[in-house]
């Protein structure tokens, strides 16, 4: 199967962080088995300011949840304040890794099982892990081509559940993703319509298996005769720039902007012309020389910058059925699923097409790295941003194949 297994090469680098996730303002819940080994410490000064760092969650606000029984209490300047002078964490320092909470041990790892198989993937959020995942060529190569094509018993499979497909499906994501015989943003069409279709399949709305619609699919993309019905949907650069607006304001609505995150809309807003109050025709028009002179060239000579941006977020994700995956009675959403990644894909792109016009011929994988990171955490990390931006998208009806598409096309 296609697993995410440059994971196990990540290396926390600590002290040398330029944006440590200690420091990101984030709520770090302490889960109760850990709680509990802290009432067993030794009286000290780390005990001490343990217990004045850490109180226990309300019951209505997860208390009542093993994982987060507690929270640490962040300092003003929304530190943690178990870190040291160095900036290095001292619980890890003085009593050892197994003293970490667990999201403090795993971050940035995420750790599912899934049909008793455990899968450990990366989040953009932290820069090391954006490096490790973006910049490498042949990130997922060995992986794909180790990977053996699924087979199952033609008839049984055409009405098994739709849910035992999840593996197929996923690597059926993944695969188009990199498929290059497609700009990137057809590729994501593709796989929007992709996902409505397995959602009426799910639903009972649709009277074929999961097999047939592989099948069917893979032949209309390698045959290309989708292509007409991408080529109608028209362009729209004024409203795809009017939405992205939208959804940076959603985010920066909220109570708290860190320094990354303000220095990453500045760029966007000063490559884009915001700052200077100019007209939406302006803004778009500026867009647009953006994206051709600048964002296009280079991710045409780096296109595997994109490419595993998106494979890794259907990995963590979980996609196409995210973490309802992991629980058998609820109600599989792919086009849901699909909405939320589209609309990350789509704020990631508009940030980066305005960083690009700022940084202009010095714009560099460096830029990309840290916009795409601040991108996922502050929008991806917000817990409300995806359902929001969703909801947003659904008020301008706009959640459907021709707006997904004008969001995201070039
Ligand atoms: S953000 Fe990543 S590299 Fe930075 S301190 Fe946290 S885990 Fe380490």
């Amino acid at each position: 199967m296609i697993r995410a297994a440059y994971a196990e090469d990540f290396r926390c680098i600590g002290s040398q962080c330029e944006d440590g996730c200690c420091e990101a303002g984030w709520r770090v819940p302490i889960d109760r088995a850990t709680f509990e080994k802290y009432q067993t410490l030794p009286a000290g000064e780390l005990r001490t300011l343990i217990y004045a760092s850490i109180q226990r969650t309300p019951q209505d606000a997860g208390g009542s949840v093993p994982e987060t029984h507690a929270q640490v209490q962040l300092t003003p300047q929304r530190r943690c304040p178990l870190l040291d002078a160095g900036g290095l964490c001292r619980i890890h320092a003085e009593l050892g890794e197994s003293y970490l909470s667990r999201i403090c041990a795993t971050y940035p790892r995420t750790v599912h099982t899934i049909d008793h198989m455990k899968e450990t993937t990366l989040s953009l959020s932290c820069p090391e892990a954006a490096r490790l995942v973006l910049l490498n060529p042949s990130l997922l190569s060995q992986t794909i081509d180790r990977a053996v094509p699924f087979g199952w018993h033609e008839t049984a499979a055409s009405s098994a559940p739709v849910r035992e497909f999840f593996w197929p499906l996923r690597e059926f994501s993944i695969r188009l993703i990199r498929n290059r015989a497609y700009p990137l943003w057809l590729r994501m069409f593709l796989l929007g319509s992709f996902c409505r279709r397995l959602e009426g399949l799910a639903h009972g709305t649709l009277g074929r298996g999961v097999p047939t619609l592989l099948g069917d699919f893979s032949a209309a993309i390698a045959s290309g005769s989708l292509r007409t019905s991408m080529d109608v949907i028209p362009a729209s650069p004024e409203l795809q720039l009017d939405i992205l607006l939208e959804l940076v304001r959603i985010r920066i609505e909220k109570d708290y902007l860190p320094p990354r995150l303000r220095e990453t809309l500045s760029a966007f807003a000063s490559g884009l012309g915001i700052a200077t109050g100019e007209t939406t025709e302006d803004r778009a028009a500026r867009h647009a020389r953006a994206h051709a002179l600048y964002y296009a060239p280079f991710f045409a000579r780096h296109p595997h910058i994109l490419e595993n941006c998106l494979a890794n977020t259907i990995l963590r994700g979980l996609f196409p059925f995210g973490e309802r995956s992991l629980d058998p009675a609820a109600r599989l959403e792919p086009a849901l699923e699909f909405a939320q990644l589209a609309t990350l894909f789509a704020v990631v792109k508009g940030l980066l097409v305005g960083v690009a016009g700022f940084h202009r011929e010095s714009f560099s994988a460096a830029h990309v790295v840290q916009t795409v990171q601040t991108a996922f955490r502050h929008f991806d990390h917000c817990p409300e941003f995806l359902g929001q931006a969703v909801e947003l998208l659904a008020a301008r009806n706009l959640n459907n194949a021709a707006g997904f598409t004008m969001l995201l096309r070039d």
